[in-house]
């Protein structure tokens, strides 16, 4: 299996609040918990599609699985471009920053072959995820549809799922193939998404690690939930306009929502 663990590392795949004295970046101020920015802020009574991202959502970023596909992706491009390591760690990061995903990059300026460099980039080792026993019961309890749409494969979306041992608790896995290889925060991924489910958005919430794919969310209708504390903690002004709420514990905030006893 490529991408084995160096010796000596360890993965820390506990879903916990995050450090409250680690720096966090906003470039505007997003609502700080439910009750700071009331105006922006909507209860959940109604929601019956619930939509969750993947990578750093569903598993902390301290797992460091991203990373590792991150580094896989700089790989790819040494060998298919002929850059040095810094060299391709720079193309990926404008990729991802002018096209939305470094493939979305490499399909539009290389014409890659988007299938094969998602099976190359996804190969990494996830034997160090630990079942999310936590989050499965706050899931179990919450009422209602749950679905992930990730940027991701399917096949590596269920992989990290059946790790996590919560795979039985989604409907559907809406990935980058369904989307057409058109990544978050691209809107048509968003209108295929509640086409092929048939979601009413105004009945759907969407959690987000990164800011950014909360915009196309929100003027669907649907209500948007930041979980802050990822690897792009970034917020700007725009993004803030469509964060509803922002969160630091999926599993707690979940958990709040279905009170034990309900
Ligand atoms: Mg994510």
């Amino acid at each position: 299996m490529a991408g084995a663990l160096p010796s000596g590392r360890r993965l820390s795949c506990v879903m916990r609040g995050i450090d409250k004295a680690a720096p966090v970046r906003h470039i505007t101020a997003a609502p700080m918990n439910l009750t700071d920015s009331p105006p922006r802020v909507r209860s959940f009574g109604h929601i019956d599609t619930w939509i969750f991202d993947l990578d750093n959502t569903l598993y902390p970023s301290s797992c460091r699985l991203y990373i590792e596909v991150e580094q896989r992706m700089a790989r790819y491009i040494m060998d298919e471009l002929k850059l040095d390591l810094e060299g391709a760690h720079a193309l990926r990061r404008r990729y991802f920053q002018e096209h939305g995903t470094t493939l979305r990059g490499l399909m539009n300026e290389y014409g890659v072959e988007p299938r094969r460099f998602l099976d190359y980039v996804h190969e990494i080792d996830v034997s160090g995820v630990q079942p999310a026993t936590a989050l499965g019961r706050a899931l179990a309890a919450l009422p209602g549809r749950k679905l992930v749409f990730t940027n991701g494969t399917r096949n590596h979306a269920k992989r990290v799922l059946d790790r996590l041992e919560l795979t039985h608790h989604f409907a559907a896995i809406h990935d980058i193939v369904a989307i057409d290889f058109q990544p978050k925060p691209n809107a048509a991924g968003y209108r295929t998404l509640i086409e092929t489910y048939a979601i009413e958005p105004r009945r759907a919430a969407m959690i987000e690690d990164m800011a950014r794919n909360l915009p196309p969310a929100a003027a669907l209708g649907m209500t948007t939930i930041w979980l802050r504390g990822g690897p792009h903690d970034e917020v700007d002004a725009h993004y803030a306009d469509a964060i509803h709420h922002t969160i630091d514990n999926l599993t707690e905030f979940l958990g709040a929502l279905t009170p034990a006893g309900e």
